[in-house]
């Protein structure tokens, strides 16, 4: 899956940055931030409570 920064995360998450493989930590429900090197693409979603 992808995501964007400014979209609402469907679950909680960490989302990895599709540019630069920075992570950012969501919780669901919360809009994703942008990557802490300025980027707004996420290639994936890992560490899913209960999924591990
Ligand atoms: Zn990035």
């Amino acid at each position: 899956m992808s995501a964007h920064a400014g979209e609402k995360a469907q679950k909680t998450g960490t989302f990895h940055c599709a540019k630069c493989d920075e992570k950012v930590r969501v919780k669901q429900g919360e809009k994703i931030p942008k990557c802490p090197n300025g980027h707004s693409e996420f290639d994936s979603r890992t560490q899913e409570p209960g999924n591990k």
